[in-house]
């Protein structure tokens, strides 16, 4: 249920928005479509009602000469409303995929500029100084015999590996940890579907159908591999009216992602980096509109704990309209300090997507009687549906933060420092030693 009318009614500012995010979004086109489609609906509703009146009057006596001019104006009817309600679907669907482009609007707080637009908003802890050459993490890995990435180009491709030994201990104690740190802030655990049907993806505001996608498409069905657990947990309560008194919905989800990471040449791909497939732990929040910032504030602040509690050194930006992708309104990264890659990398991200999602998911919720300040009162003396806000925010994204560990915790031997908060789900480890 994208709301074309307020589109068209606040054009101005929605053109502004397309310009300020760098979207392709073609608004013109989105409109003609738009008074296209309600043309032909109001033809079609004209012929329905003419067909009506038809029927209405063979209902009578008549003449057989009449009766017979009736049924052929009845056939004549029938065919033309076919022809355009089979038009009307095209366009529909016309219509849908030009206005997916067309993005959120923006947080009034957001900075406008591309990704060097993006304002820090919060610095934890510094750089570690090391007394050694640092290593990075694939070095590190090689060292301690805990990856492969040769045996997994041969088996698969590029961007793509094995972990092994403690690292798949770690990848697990980083899961488990994470989940249990996030249910005693209230979320519920789910796994999910890995696969799911096209639509669901482009319901949440990705594109599987676009040039570049990042999604992996089935062969031959209308499926696709999940880019990240937002979109199966997104579509766990489409179309649906949810009560008031079941918001804010919580959910922790772990799952692998998968991602083509098309138009990513040139960018930072070495190692653990930039891989095709990865876990991650990713909270996502059902809740009401007005409620949605401070949710979104929540969000960040539990990801600031994790990562504060595995020490990390890290940044938190506010990022430029420029980078934050359709379905956001507002989007917070953490960049955390690689110190073998000798840079900051992205560790997880925070979006705000106010009602983009549920829109296109039709997940609505019923606001209670003594809640509803609103005199409009609906069916049945109930308050109307409202659409829910949704969120979602990484938790933990394996990969990165294994990166992470060992190159900030890496010893002058080799050895690597198990973070205290993992030891108890890696059966008390406290370090991985070279073979
Ligand atoms: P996103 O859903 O794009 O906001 O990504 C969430 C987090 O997943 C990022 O902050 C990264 O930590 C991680 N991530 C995204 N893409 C990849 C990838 N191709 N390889 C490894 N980690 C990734």
């Amino acid at each position: 249920a994208i709301d074309f009318k307020w589109i068209r009614d606040n054009k101005e500012a929605v053109s502004a928005n397309i310009i300020n995010r760098s979207s392709n979004a073609n608004l013109e086109l989105v409109l003609q479509l738009y008074e296209k489609m309600l043309n032909v609906q109001k033809e079609v509703e004209r012929l329905r009602g003419e067909r009506n009146v038809v029927a209405n009057k063979m209902k009578g006596k008549l003449e057989p000469s009449e009766r017979q001019k009736l049924i052929e104006e009845g056939k004549n009817l029938k065919e033309g409303l076919v022809t355009l309600e089979e038009g009307l679907l095209k366009l529909t669907d016309e219509l849908q995929l030009e206005a997916q482009c067309i993005p959120n609007m923006t947080h009034p707080d957001v900075p406008i500029g591309g990704e060097d637009s993006s304002k820090i908003r919060k610095m934890v802890g510094s750089q570690r100084v090391f007394s050694f050459p640092v290593k990075d993490h694939l070095q590190l890995g090689k060292e301690l015999d805990i990856f492969d990435f040769d045996a997994a180009a041969e088996v698969s491709g590029s961007k793509f590996y094995y972990l092994k030994n403690e690292a798949v201990m770690l990848e697990m104690a980083l899961i488990n940890w994470t989940l249990s740190e996030v249910m005693k802030r209230g979320f519920t655990p789910l796994t999910t579907p890995e696969i799911v049907r096209s639509s669901v993806v482009e319901k949440c505001g990705f594109q599987p159908r676009a040039a570049n996608t990042q999604v992996y498409s089935i062969d031959g069905s209308d499926q696709c591999l999940i880019g990240t657990a937002e979109i199966p947990v997104g579509g766990i309560h489409m179309d649906s009216i949810l009560a008031e008194s079941l918001l804010p919905l919580k959910y922790a989800a772990f799952s692998h992602c998968f991602r083509t990471e098309a138009g990513a040449a040139g960018t930072a791909t070495k190692g653990l980096y930039r891989v095709h497939q990865f876990s991650k732990v990713e909270m996502f929040i059902l809740c009401r509109p007005e409620e949605s910032d401070s949710y979104h504030k929540e969000l960040i602040q539990i990801e600031e704990d994790l990562f504060s509690s595995l020490g990390l050194h890290y940044k938190t930006l506010d990022m430029a309209t420029g980078d934050l992708g359709a379905p956001a309104y507002r989007k917070f990264d953490v960049e955390a300090w690689m110190p073998g890659l000798g840079r900051y990398g992205e560790i997880s991200s925070a979006s705000n997507c106010t009602d983009y999602q549920s829109r296109r998911l039709g997940i609505r919720y019923r606001p209670s009687e003594q809640s509803s300040s609103n005199p409009k009162k609906g069916k049945g003396n109930l308050a109307p549906t409202q659409f829910v806000h949704t969120l979602n925010a990484t938790a933990c994204a394996i990969p990165r933060m294994i990166i992470c560990i060992l190159e900030n915790y890496q010893q002058e031997d080799g050895s690597v420092i198990i973070p205290q908060p993992l030891r108890p789900f890696m059966g008390g480890l406290e370090l991985i030693a070279p073979k």
